[in-house]
């Protein structure tokens, strides 16, 4: 750093303001390495620089700033929103980034809507929606999902089908659906299911119940046994679904608890999730690798997780005590539009589910680090067997999938020390149109990746023999990127002998090299083998997957297309209201007339031409 350097930033510090702000910590490159906040950001910083801040991460950081900026707030509340939305947009090196790859499941209901549904979702929107959830096990949150189901019969069906039914569907026959779709239930009726469903997902059973029970007793009165046998019904279930929720806590209330375990600089935090005093879920974050303390690691990765838009319950247990706490409950507080308290438990209920969060946090870091260990190993020996320049910590994987040059697509798939990484994944819709043969896609393809240079994995894996390994090398040597290894995987099925037979092998996966014109056989490392398959096989999964989906758009459309008199709006319909192309080509020329916007003409025009289509095909 040059002189004028250090004076520029001393003064910055010096001239601080004493005031609740955001610092923004830069480099010499002028990349932003760290946000914070403050109530007093000319105190903070001074801790910097003066040696007051005893954590383990300052002295890296502070080699590095170069800069510091300065963004005043009004509150300290302020500064925590702010700074929240910061370390986002900036995902600055030495802050907590909680890249939360995993998706957990939540259940979704809009109010807002005329006649609200619950949807299985993975991603929160901040959308005024209400969320539940988020829940840790796929199966857990699909069963909750089919009693929610079995015990309100509200609608499951998309918001077009909704619109566009002119007769309720099967829902509405075996009683699972009281069919908004045709006017069959009142506006009040509905929303008073919804609302009920909405206490069963609060946790709030018991008192569902006692409504119910009163219901029951009036539609008997009433001499309504239908309605009462129907009321009954419910109660039962919900009954017997809560016999199988875990009770935890005497006290009823709704606490999301954090454990945490700390291995040097490796961090695991696991939450327990509890509704009610029954645990409804739990889950392990992926691990932090911070110098930052514990505390401080925890109240990063709780404000970034609050800030997803999940639920906040009342009271968020965790096991030490957090120096923002207070200004972290105001802002919690906010997003609940309740109380909310954040506890460090010394006895009692709290203190034995902290303990089990904490185990489980322990068990989460040690499966983790076996995990790790194992890949390592893998990489090493996948590196050693192919002679690899470096560890393959980050391998990209290509496939394409078309059917004779048409809806080509390409997939890359992205695997971090073995592990899928999601983040990482991109599809790409081959745009070439001439001489669209497998080998020019794949050069498309590596070319709309790589042109920029940045991001670089260790290893690329391309799915073929000899001729895509060419490719992939000559566009690496075009983009001036040679220092990258890069194989190719190919399976071998038959080779030819004399007098035209063949002799049929066993799959047998060849690894093609530069440089190198024999195959591979990894035979004697299955395991690296097998981690190369994987990379594979995932890329060909993700190709195929989008491929189906261009397709299948495409020929709903161009087979729409043929029939005059429908445009954008009828095959929109005709999509939502009977979802593939085979059902609408079987339909009568009744039901074609249900949908919406499809009157009797357009129905006989559909029904004639897949007739017509019928006679032509032969057989
Ligand atoms: S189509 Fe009608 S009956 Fe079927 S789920 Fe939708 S609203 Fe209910």
């Amino acid at each position: 750093m040059g002189l004028n350097d250090v004076n520029l930033l001393q003064e910055k510090i010096k001239t601080a303001p004493g005031c609740p702000g955001v610092y923004l910590m830069k480099d010499a490159s002028e990349r932003v390495i760290y946000v914070g906040k403050a109530k007093n950001l000319r105190a903070r910083v001074r801790s910097y620089f003066g040696g007051t801040d005893s954590r383990r991460m300052i002295p890296f950081l502070v080699s590095r700033i170069r800069d510091v900026e300065f963004i005043v707030t009004d509150t300290e509340k302020e500064a925590l929103i702010l700074e929240n939305n910061l370390i986002k947009k900036h995902r600055p090196r030495y802050n907590i980034n909680l890249r939360d790859d995993k998706n957990f499941y939540s259940i979704r209901i809009d109010t807002k809507e005329a006649f609200p549904r619950f949807q299985l979702v993975r991603r929160v929107q901040k959308d005024g929606a209400r969320y539940f959830g988020p829940y840790s096990s796929s199966s857990s949150v699909k069963e909750t999902f089919r009693y929610l189901n079995r015990i309100f019969p509200l609608r499951t069906c998309r918001d077009l089908e909704l619109k566009t039914r002119k007769r309720p569907c099967m829902e509405f026959q075996i009683n699972r659906c009281l069919a908004p779709c045709c006017g069959l239930v009142a506006d009040r009726d509905y929303r008073k299911i919804v609302a009920e469903a909405i206490l069963f997902m609060e946790g709030r059973a018991c008192s569902l119940i006692r409504q119910l029970r009163s219901r029951m007793d009036r539609a008997a009165e009433g001499l309504d046994f239908e309605e009462a046998a129907r009321t009954r019904d419910r109660i039962g279930a919900i009954e017997a679904t809560l016999e199988k929720q875990r009770i935890v806590s005497a006290s009823f209330r709704d606490q999301d608890i954090f454990g945490l375990y700390r291995e040097g600089d490796r961090i695991q935090v696991y939450a327990i999730y509890v509704r009610k005093g029954a645990i409804i879920g739990q889950r392990g974050f992926p691990i932090l690798k911070t110098g930052m303390e514990s505390s401080g690691a925890l109240s990063s990765l709780l404000k970034q997780y609050y800030n997803t838009g999940v639920t906040v319950p009342g009271e968020i247990i965790v096991p030490e005590q957090m120096e923002d706490a207070r200004v972290m409950e105001q802002w919690l507080g906010e997003k609940k539009n309740g109380r909310v308290s954040l506890v460090v438990p010394r006895r009692g209920d709290k203190k034995a589910l902290l303990a089990m969060a904490l185990s489980n946090a322990k068990n989460a870091l040690r499966a983790e680090e076996k995990l790790e260990a194992n890949n390592e190993e893998v990489l090493d020996t996948l590196a050693k067997a192919l002679l690899l320049k470096k560890l393959p910590c980050r391998i990209e994987g290509f496939d394409i999938s078309n059917i004779g040059g048409q809806y080509a697509v390409g997939s890359l798939v992205s695997f971090n020390r073995g592990v899928p990484e999601k983040s990482g994944y991109r599809r790409f819709r081959i745009k070439m149109k001439e001489g669209a043969d497998d080998y020019g896609m794949m050069r498309e393809m590596l070319e709309r990746r790589y042109r920029e240079g940045v991001n670089m994995p260790d290893l690329i894996v391309v799915d073929g023999g000899k001729g895509q390994l060419g490719v992939a090398l000559s566009v690496l040597r075009g983009l001036g990127l040679e220092g990258v290894d890069v194989c190719g995987l190919a399976k071998e099925s038959r080779a030819p002998l004399a007098g035209g037979l063949s002799r049929i092998y066993k799959d047998r996966d060849r690894v093609y090299l530069p440089n190198r014109k024999n195959p591979l056989y990894l035979d004697r490392h299955p395991r690296a083998l097998l981690l190369l398959q994987r990379v594979r096989d995932e890329a060909h999964r993700f190709a195929i997957t989008y491929h189906r989906k261009v397709k299948e758009k495409a020929d709903f459309r161009s087979v729409l297309d043929d029939i005059p008199g429908i445009g954008k709006a009828r095959k929109n319909a005709l999509l939502a209201y009977f979802r593939e192309m085979d059902t609408i080509a079987n339909a009568s020329r009744e039901k074609l007339a249900e949908v919406s916007g499809i009157g009797k003409a357009a129905a006989n025009s559909i029904f004639e031409y897949f007739q017509a289509q019928k006679n032509e095909t032969p057989g």
